[in-house]
């Protein structure tokens, strides 16, 4: 097949340890002057004391919550809004940079925040800078036009151009402090979203060749990042490869395995990264095929089936849950009837219907 693409990735990257204390910089370079911080209440001191040193962070919101809500991009929005802000600052896991991207993609119009939430109003194209800077290997936020926002019961993925990052600042000294089993669910995500950008029906040359090098870096790091959380050279190696994760799928997007994370969020509370590795290692070998190989042995495995096997053994040196039966209660007609309808599942390289997802999660039983 002749080769043919069409490759865009708008965000500038800073990588490296101490990165993060050049903020200041960064925003003297693009002439920003009032931003609103975004960020977790763990970092609220830290938050406090930048703003105390840096007159140019206007306000901060710290109410982030793991799940970040609707009520939380509001809240950003006002801020922004009211204080005339010209970037909003989104320091965190995914969660508070999916709350700053959303909430500057809004700012400059005056629209409620649940009209664009529900698709009433189209996200414009003027919005405020977005400098995204992550404090977990994971989620690859930094780099991807998606925002994941809850309201009341519903969860949202939304995809949309105005949530492309402007800037993002990747300093793995930031990482150093996440906690074990946070940075293993964190760094299996990571390792999805590489995974699922390669193999995706929308899969295309230069993400596959930053996919293989993820899986690469995730094998080597992701063990260590875990029982040796100090060790900054596996910190750095996870921190680049959850960045170059991100890179994967934000053209070719997720696939199978991130579909069925959402209704093992929604209905049985697993964190994000602990419900795609849920599925993930069933997914390797499903979708186990010869490009699939090639992957495994350009990131120094033997074959997909080895890859499988370790992503199992990740899983229980963290206690990840890896059966239904430590789910609870589980309908698994129902389960599988929802992964089957996530729009992401027809991403799958594999068709993926009800009836073939419960044959799955069966032997998940
Ligand atoms: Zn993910």
């Amino acid at each position: 097949m002749a080769l043919e693409f069409a490759y865009r990735q708008p965000v500038k990257i800073y990588f490296g340890a101490g990165k993060f204390a050049r903020l200041g910089e960064i925003l003297d370079e693009l002439g920003l002057r009032r931003c609103v911080l975004v960020c977790g209440r763990h970092f609220a001191p830290t938050a406090q004391q930048m703003q105390q040193q840096d007159g140019r962070i206007v306000a901060i919101f710290s109410e982030v919550e793991q799940n970040p809500q609707l009520s939380g991009v509001e809240e950003t929005t006002r801020l922004c809004r009211t204080l005339q802000a010209d970037a909003v600052i989104g320091v965190g896991g995914g969660s508070a940079i999916d709350t700053a991207k959303f909430a500057a993609a809004i700012a400059l119009e005056d629209g409620e925040p649940i009209a664009y939430y529900r698709g009433e109003r189209p996200f414009p194209a003027k919005r405020l800078s977005i400098i995204a800077v992550p404090t977990t290997a994971g989620t690859g936020s930094e780099v991807t036009q998606v925002s994941v926002i809850s309201h009341v019961a519903e969860k949202r993925t939304i995809n949309d151009p105005a949530f492309m990052p402007s800037v993002a600042i990747v300093d793995p000294e930031l990482s150093r402090s996440v906690p074990p089993r946070t940075t293993m669910n964190t760094g299996l995500d990571a390792l999805a979203h590489a995974l699922e950008g390669y193999w995706s029906k929308n899969h295309q040359p230069i993400s596959d060749l930053m996919a293989v090098e993820a899986v690469r870096l995730v094998m080597e790091n992701l063990e260590t990042a875990y029982t040796d959380g100090d060790n900054l050279q596996a910190r750095a190696n996870m921190a680049y490869a959850a960045l170059l994760g991100g890179m994967s799928f934000a053209l070719p997007k997720t696939a199978g395995c991130h579909a069925c994370s959402y209704p093992l969020s929604e209905d049985y509370h697993l964190p994000h990264g602990e419900a795609c590795a849920f599925t993930l290692d069933s997914f390797v070998r499903i979708n186990a095929d010869e490009r699939l190989e090639l992957l495994c042995r350009r990131a120094g495995l033997s074959g997909t089936e080895e890859l499988a096997q370790r992503i199992g053994a990740l899983k229980e040196l963290a206690g990840l849950r890896r059966r239904l039966s430590e789910l609870g209660e589980v309908d698994l007609d129902k389960l599988a009837r929802d992964c089957a309808a996530h729009g992401l599942m027809a991403n799958n390289p594999v068709p993926m219907d009800a009836a073939a997802l419960r044959a799955m999660f069966a032997q998940l039983a």
